[in-house]
């Protein structure tokens, strides 16, 4: 059997909002991608997580987006998903002052990079600071973070056993960290992730920054998963207006 990109090389590719021939996301599905963001806390928050921003709801079109990106290598979604990643990093930094703009995508396993060929937050990432770039907002992405060996894929893992699983698991090594030189005291750093789970992954990436003395202004996803309470979905809305209110 091909591999999915391949097949759609060869054999023509599909929308994979409508799952209309043609291009990998037809004008009319395009058309209907958010764009703004808002506020995306995690129920439960992690403690001391900086401000998280999503464009929606994982679900629907930006979730087909998302899997058909990471798990099928269809790599022309980067940068539909680049620009909704920017329209979230736009909104984690309109409190902040003008400043040199890092955006940081968590690190993804080594292992996962290998088996898909690709690290689809990296490329995202870089699509969003290219964005940002061409609409007069200076950014620059850089992978400064990498995963200490032994950590398990998050998938399966409930709030606490994520949290306990990346505790400590990120880091950023000196020599990554010296690419910032004369900017490290002023950058506004903002950590980027396709997806906003339990606030886990993000709130260690920030603790890693924050560790070798970067402030991040805050976080920012595609998409983050619908908050939910005890045993049920919320209603009203698919994201939380600030940490701590149902
Ligand atoms: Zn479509």
């Amino acid at each position: 059997m091909l591999p999915d990109a391949l097949g759609d090389l060869l054999l023509g590719s599909r929308c994979v909002g409508c799952d209309r021939p043609g291009r990998v996301l037809c004008r009319e599905c395009a058309a209907t991608l958010p764009s703004g963001a808002e506020p995306a806390w995690p129920s439960p928050t992690p403690p001391g997580l900086a401000p998280p921003y999503a464009t929606t709801a994982y679900d629907g079109l930006v979730r087909a987006m998302v899997l058909a990106h990471k798990e099928r290598g269809v790599l022309a979604l980067a940068t539909p998903l680049g620009r909704l990643l920017t329209v979230a990093v736009v909104e984690a930094l309109a409190d902040a002052a003008t400043g040199p703009v890092v955006l940081v995508p968590v690190p993804s396993r080594p292992a996962s990079v290998r088996s898909r060929g690709h690290d689809p937050t990296w490329t995202m990432t870089v699509r969003a600071a290219a964005w940002l770039g061409a609409n007069g907002f200076p950014a620059t992405a850089m992978p400064l973070l990498r995963l200490r060996t032994g950590v398990r894929d998050q998938a399966g893992l409930d709030a606490h056993e994520r949290s306990a699983n990346l505790a400590g698991s990120m880091r950023c090594p000196s020599r990554t960290l010296a690419r910032l030189a004369g900017w490290r005291s002023h950058a506004h750093v903002v950590v980027c992730d396709d997806v906003l789970t339990t606030g886990a992954t993000a709130r260690e990436a920030q603790r890693a920054l924050e560790a070798v003395g970067l402030g991040v202004v805050g976080v920012a996803v595609a998409a983050a998963t619908r908050r939910r309470g005890p045993g049920r979905e919320s209603s009203g809305g698919f994201l939380s207006p600030q940490p701590g209110t149902v």
